[in-house]
């Protein structure tokens, strides 16, 4: 059972680690004294490539082991495994023209991938990255690691974060909360202690660019919008530059290099190096010395520019789409926040400065960032003063009251946090001009079998007929487990709100009494919420008929008619303090009937309106 706070005593003694696990670069960090730090593993290294390979004795090995794996043994060797995260076979086929994924087999849902014998699913190879960062911050920490927040894309579906998820579990973490990239990448440069804000976080990775939107309220980030190229980032630059120089080889050595994969791989490793250090450089040297042969090209950071312009040209229109879809200008972004090892190229910093019109944050390490923000997170959720773990979910179904005492959940018990959920619902009386809003927490269908949260009045909307009025009801549960309601006239504009915390005085074994209990009575519940629904709708008809009657169209109908409408009204009273809901709605529905003509013949849409719309929500 999910709970929301755990309290972990005074023996708390492992950590909270903060994973960016990328599709091409893994990091994994924790919240120091000073601040978030990334873990270096044994030999100082930051970064752990996301590649994993199957030695010869089956085991199963990441990072930079991998990587020197790919050399020699790309037959058992796998990258960018993140493309295939909780993806079924029609969603891949793109990535499957592009990657030497080799697909053992597959079913609609499931994805295996080949390593020499054996077979893996995506979450299993994942896993194995996810493995070799544990390990790495547990000889750094000295301590068990158990527990990360992990991040991912902000466009990942639920199959995606759910195979993110899995592939933690089989690495041995429980994921406590999957924090989106460009959220965490935002945590890392604080700024979420601004009190409001338009973030925008510019992702331009090894193979993917991403741009988000985000909105931060209160310290909560949400996302506004996303866009992007799945296939668009440094691998395109270092494929270019490939390309270039297995033409110069091909003149200078009279051999065509791309026949040989060792050779293209190491290759490449050269163009890679060369072009990270022309972000720091005006000039560098591509250098190869391969079976005996050597090759050398000088590159100044001019014509690398000239060469690399179309492909960073082609990440600003996404951000110009995002911006549109967003709804905002350039001028309306406050803070943009560099992300992503490619940001690092100063052409491409001064291009996004030109678009946004803003100097981008590139104070810390783009490639550093994401897992940074993570660790915030992290040290969130474990440390502060009360000792308390929130978890990232809401325990109780979350609601409001509707006619007939009967709640209408916006949340549900088990959902998420952030969470929200906005609903609209209408006025029951003609006229009316205040709503009560009634906040309540519990699996229980009836107001009084759950426990009421608060009560507020949105006062003065616009009075109209029952059911035209529209209140859009807004529930907002931050990170933090703090619950916003907010109604709002639709027609006005007016609204309000109130904020509450769901757990406050709320033990964990009245949770799981709760929840037994919603069990326990489930069908009792559910036949008294019917019967209440079936007079609430009652009331609304026999209200719209009394209306009906006192009009002109009344006295116009046939004798007979209007006795059958009035037999009608005494059947529908007689069954209305039954319980049976089945016969309550028999009788409702003949009722509806033998008013019809009476409805259809009446001028006034409104009440024809009141007449027909009998349910009011
Ligand atoms: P991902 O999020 O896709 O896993 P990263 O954010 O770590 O990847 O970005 C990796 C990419 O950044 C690679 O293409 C790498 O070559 C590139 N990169 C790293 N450092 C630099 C640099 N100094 N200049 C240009 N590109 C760089
Ligand atoms: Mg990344």
């Amino acid at each position: 059972m999910s709970t929301f706070q755990i309290d972990f005593g005074e023996s708390r003694t492992s950590k909270i680690v903060g994973i960016d696990l990328g599709t091409t670069n893994s990091l994994v960090a924790v919240m120091g004294l000073t601040g978030p730090e990334i873990i270096e593993d044994s030999e100082g290294r930051k970064i752990v490539p996301s590649i994993v390979s199957l030695t010869d004795d089956n085991r199963l090995v990441a990072g930079e082991q991998a990587r020197e794996l790919l050399l020699t043994r790309p037959d058992r060797t796998v990258y960018s495994v993140k493309r295939l995260m909780g993806r079924g076979v029609q969603d891949i086929q793109e990535e499957l023209k592009l990657f030497p994924f080799r697909i053992a087999e597959h079913s609609e849902s499931v994805i295996k991938l080949r390593l020499g014998e054996r077979t893996f699913t995506p979450p299993e190879i994942s896993a194995a990255v996810l493995r070799q960062l544990k390990d790495n911050a547990e000889a750094a920490l000295g301590t068990p690691v158990s527990e990360a927040v992990i991040t991912v894309p902000a466009y990942f579906n639920d199959a995606q974060r759910q195979a993110t998820k899995d592939a933690g579990r089989l690495a041995g973490l429980e994921v406590l909360r999957l924090v989106n990239e460009p959220t965490a990448a935002s945590l890392a440069y604080g700024l979420d202690k601004r009190k409001d804000g338009i973030v925008a976080v510019y992702d331009f990775g090894g193979g993917t660019f991403d741009i988000s939107i985000l909105r931060l309220h209160e310290g909560i980030f949400e996302v506004l919008a996303t866009n992007g190229d799945t296939h668009l980032g440094g691998d395109d630059i270092d494929n270019l530059l490939l390309r270039i120089a297995l033409e110069d080889i091909q003149s200078e050595w009279r051999e065509d290099l791309s026949l040989d994969s060792e050779g293209v791989q190491r290759l490449r490793r050269a163009v890679v190096q060369a072009k990270e250090q022309l972000s720091f450089v005006p000039e560098t040297t591509i250098e190869l010395s391969y079976k005996g042969k050597r090759y050398q090209r000088v590159i100044q950071r001019e014509l690398f520019e000239r060469l690399i312009a179309p492909i960073v040209e082609r990440t600003l229109e996404p951000c110009r789409s995002c911006l549109s879809d967003a709804k905002l200008t350039p001028e309306q972004i406050d803070e943009v926040v560099m992300v992503g090892g490619s940001t690092r190229i100063p052409l491409v910093r001064a291009a996004v400065e030109r678009l946004f019109k803003a100097k981008p944050h590139t104070e810390l390490n783009p490639d550093e960032v994401v897992a940074l923000g993570a660790a915030v997170q992290a040290g969130i959720l474990a440390g502060d003063v009360e000792n308390k773990l929130l978890l990232d979910v809401t325990p109780l179904s979350l609601g409001i009251e509707t006619m007939g005492g009967v709640v209408s959940k916006l949340i549900h018990r088990n959902s998420t946090i952030p969470a929200s959920a906005t609903e609209t619902f209408t006025t029951a009386v003609d006229g009316q001009r205040n709503v009560l809003i009634h906040v309540l927490q519990g699996e229980r269908e009836l107001v009084k079998d759950c426990r009421s949260l608060a009560r507020f009045d949105l006062k003065d909307i616009d009075p109209l007929p029952a059911g035209m009025a529209r209140i859009e009801v807004r529930f907002l549960i931050d990170a933090n487990g703090i619950l916003n309601v907010t109604a709002r006239d639709a027609r006005t504009g007016k609204e309000q709100s109130v904020e509450v915390k769901p757990s406050y005085g709320l033990t964990e074994d009245q949770v799981e009494a709760m929840i037994r209990e919603s069990f326990e009575k489930a069908e009792e519940d559910m036949r008294e919420r019917q019967l209440r629904e079936a007079r609430v709708e009652a009331d609304n008809i026999l209200a719209a008929t009394a209306k009906a009657q006192k009009s002109d169209a009344y006295p116009a109908l046939a004798p007979e008619e209007r006795n059958a409408i009035e037999s009608a009204i005494r059947d529908l009273e007689s069954v209305y303090r039954g319980n049976d809901h089945h016969v309550l709605n028999e009788k409702i529905e003949a009722l509806n009937r033998a008013t019809q003509h009476l409805a259809e013949s009446m001028m006034n849409t409104a009440v024809r309106g009141a007449l027909k719309g009998t349910k009011i929500d």
